[in-house]
């Protein structure tokens, strides 16, 4: 007789576990329904009873994750469409205008021996322009993919830099301008991938050109514990303040180069900022408008 209680009261005991049990089941396919439907906004609105709070703190951090995951592919599709927008409307530009004066000269400019050779020239620059547009977007698509390779190693940074200043073609309108590298420890190595490194520096001397119309441009480098700085100087035009920070993004270009007549993509120091970035660097500009800039980053040094 006792037993048969016992297994009685046992059995309600089994049988209220059970519902319980059935119950909490009910109760987390009912949120995780809800998420699937995309019910749920805010981690705050998952409530379950309070024998479940673990899980509770679970699927609320994994719908965290979810959800940061789906911001940033949200931001990426953004990214990459507006990328192709800029891509695609620099494109168009050269081309239009180099359609444009291969079209005239078709119409009969091509007779006009006092146009024709103006027009073919500008056509020439304007596929030089594309051309370099081009290289810039192939560079900065290694980079952005994570496709670009480098190989780093140890080099002489002055024979290094004398290469690059001596093989730097003074431009014709730029006869006042100077080109100097300044002494340093001619025995300094660094290290660093040399051919990034180069496009670098080609990069930072050509703006620094491109942007001054008279004085100097000057390649330092400072020795310290374990890294050597280099800096390029100019006395140019400057860039303000506002603008600072922002001339490293893809395609930013200030006003004042949009209006003017000088050829830029907007890239080169974006793909600077990605390769020292690569060597664990940085690159840092100090300007004032009518003065000058200086772009300075440091290099692991032997
Ligand atoms: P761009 O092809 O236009 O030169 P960059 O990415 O190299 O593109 O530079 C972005 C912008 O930063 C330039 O359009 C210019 O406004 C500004 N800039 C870069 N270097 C200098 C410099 N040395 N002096 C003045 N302005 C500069």
């Amino acid at each position: 007789m006792i037993l048969i209680i016992l297994v009685g009261f046992d059995l309600i005991i089994l049988n209220s576990i059970g519902y319980k049990r059935r119950k909490e089941i009910e109760e987390i396919k009912r949120v995780i329904k809800s998420i699937r439907k995309n019910k749920i906004e805010r981690e705050d609105e998952i409530k379950l009873s309070k024998y479940l709070t673990n899980l509770e703190g679970n699927i609320k951090a994994m719908f965290h994750r979810t959800q940061e995951d789906l911001q940033r592919m949200g931001k990426l599709a953004h990214a990459r469409s507006e990328f192709l927008g800029y891509v695609s409307h620099e494109l168009r530009t050269p081309i239009f205008t180099i359609q444009g004066y291969l079209e005239t000269l078709l119409n009969g400019a091509i007779d006009d021996p006092n146009v024709n050779k103006t027009f073919l020239n500008k056509a020439m620059l304007h596929s030089e322009h594309l051309n370099s547009l081009l290289n810039d977007l192939i560079d900065i698509s290694m980079i952005e993919s994570g496709m670009m390779s480098l190989s780093f190693g140890y080099f002489n940074l002055y024979l290094f830099l004398s290469e690059i200043t001596d093989r730097i073609k003074q431009p014709e309108n730029k006869q006042n301008v100077e080109i100097i590298l300044s002494d340093f420890n001619k025995d300094l190595e660094v290290y660093a991938d040399k051919e990034k490194l180069k496009q670098v520096l080609n990069n930072l001397i050509g703006n620094a050109i491109k942007y001054t119309s008279e004085g100097y441009i000057e390649i330092s480098v400072t020795e310290k514990t374990k890294n050597a700085i280099i800096k390029i100087k100019d006395t140019g035009i400057g860039i303000a303040d506002e603008d600072q920070n922002r001339i490293f993004e893809r395609f930013y270009r200030t006003e004042r180069e949009r209006q003017s007549s000088v050829p830029g993509t907007g890239l080169g120091l974006s793909i600077v900022k990605h390769i020292l970035e690569a060597h664990n660097s940085a690159i840092s500009v100090k300007s004032t408008v009518n003065k000058g800039s200086e772009f300075s980053f440091k290099l692991r040094k032997h």
